[in-house]
């Protein structure tokens, strides 16, 4: 008889590393499936982590996680062909622990992560892939994984966005191309003192970097550009769907982002270290599938618990925050002995009271207004033109704002539609 696991976790990305973390802790027995060669070894993400998530769950984390730099400036960017407008905002509050956000490299974060979970008790199983759902008439009872029949009382999905586990537990369906981001990014080495130079940064201050504008040739989508401690991520995402109608290959708009001329120069003279590609869900609520089912739940990406508002671009923390509500759900069942779907439902109540189920309402309307495609080539283009209008001194009077704003819109516009979805922006994000 094969031993039998109180849980076993498929997937050591922040999700599965908070769940088994969790689960260990309260004396478990748990096991966590990675199909990576090691925890972190194939995922992606721009990234910075925001919020106070993991710090609930392994305090003063920031003083041993490897992460890269504290997130000390947010600078938005809007690019036209060849000009750029910015806002920038930056507070000493930022640069205080327990820091506002941090960027991190995955490879090697979540390796550190996996090891918490290995010293916390869990066992983690690196290189293993679930392949296969157990069935106990309508419970799931365990995995299959390279041949092997492993027993548990509950399967946590934690596996990302490709849920094929999830979906062949019945309780999803295939993400569909409008839902999903493609995201590409570049990790580009540079010495650090370039880097402070080039991004007006001290000490281990980062910067989180969002740009909107014709290099995704009205696709919607953006770029990013997050500092770490001697490299930059240097990255795109755009929406899938939109990548296959109008037949442009994300690489593409990756490289456009890097030849703009504003961009050029602060990866000037930089070493491509790694180069990487992955899909990001953002449908949010709209998408999202049934969360637990007898024997089963699941988490994070595979939940499609995203939320990206065009300013930000958010899951980590929802992956963190949803293993643990699984966690803690798992345990409640645990002490009952009951891992029936109505047991499971209490993962439903816990993130309907946490940021996770509210912050997914909130933002429900997000991903439609995001397809608007005026916001990533007409508006940046506009918005760049009227400030050239505004600063440029040709010798010639003056005019008033209005005035150069109507010309600028004229024959693209109506200023009546930019009002109307400027008020949208505002109540949508
Ligand atoms: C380009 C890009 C930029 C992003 N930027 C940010 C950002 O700045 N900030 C932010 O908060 N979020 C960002 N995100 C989103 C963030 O990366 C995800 O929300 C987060 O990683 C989700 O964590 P997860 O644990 O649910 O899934 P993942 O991180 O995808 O981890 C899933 C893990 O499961 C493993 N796995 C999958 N299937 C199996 C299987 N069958 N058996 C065994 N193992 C399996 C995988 O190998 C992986 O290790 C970004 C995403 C992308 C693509």
């Amino acid at each position: 008889m094969k031993e039998k696991f109180d849980a076993i976790v498929i997937g050591a990305g922040p999700a599965g590393c908070a769940c088994g973390y969790t689960l260990a802790r309260a004396g478990m027995q748990v096991l966590v499936v990675e199909r990576g060669k090691f925890a972190g070894a194939k995922n992606m993400w721009g990234g910075a982590f925001y919020g106070p998530t993991l710090g609930d769950l392994i305090p003063n984390f920031w003083e041993e996680a490897p992460f890269e730099r504290y997130i000390a400036c947010h600078r938005f960017s809007a690019l036209s062909k060849d000009s750029c407008l910015s806002a920038e905002f930056t507070t000493p509050k930022f640069s205080e622990p327990p820091y506002n956000g941090v960027t991190i490299l995955r490879s090697k974060f979540d390796r550190w992560f996996a090891t918490k979970v290995e010293e916390m008790g869990a066992i983690v199983a690196t290189g293993l892939e679930a392949e296969e759902l157990i069935w106990d008439g309508n419970f799931i009872a365990g995995i299959e994984a390279s041949g092997d029949e492993l027993p548990a009382s509950v399967i946590v999905s934690c596996e990302g966005v490709n849920s094929v586990i999830a979906e062949k537990a019945g309780i999803k369906n295939k993400s569909k191309a409008r839902d999903v981001k493609q995201g590409i990014k570049e990790v580009i080495a540079l010495p650090r003192e370039t880097i402070n130079q080039r991004f007006n940064l001290t000490g281990n201050e980062g910067i989180a970097w969002e740009f909107i504008g014709s290099f995704t040739r009205g696709l919607p989508g953006g770029g990013f550009i997050y500092s770490n401690k001697d490299s930059l991520s240097v990255g795109i995402v755009v929406q899938l769907n939109a990548l296959a109608e109008k037949q442009v290959k994300a690489n593409d708009i990756l490289e456009d982002f890097k030849a703009h001329p504003y961009i050029t120069r602060l990866i000037d003279g930089g070493k491509l270290l790694e180069y990487s590609a992955h899909l990001v869900p953002v449908s949010g609520i709209n998408v999202m599938p049934k969360l637990y089912r007898d024997g089963f739940l699941v988490t994070g990406d595979a939940a499609g618990f995203v939320v990206g508002t065009g300013l930000i671009l958010e899951g980590a923390n929802f992956a963190v925050a949803s293993g643990i509500a699984a966690a803690e759900t798992v345990i409640r069942a645990k002490q009952k002995e009951d891992f029936s779907e109505s047991s499971l439902a209490y993962y439903q109540e816990l993130l309907e009271k946490s940021f996770i189920l509210k912050d997914l309402k909130t933002f429900k309307e997000a991903p439609h207004f995001l397809e608007n495609p005026r916001i990533y080539s007409l508006y940046p283009d506009l918005a760049c033109d009227l400030a050239e209008k505004l600063l440029t001194n040709d010798g010639k009077p003056r005019k008033k704002v209005w005035k150069h704003l109507r010309e600028a819109t004229s024959n693209k516009v109506s200023l009546f539609q930019i009002a109307w979805e400027l008020l949208k922006a505002v109540k949508t994000i």
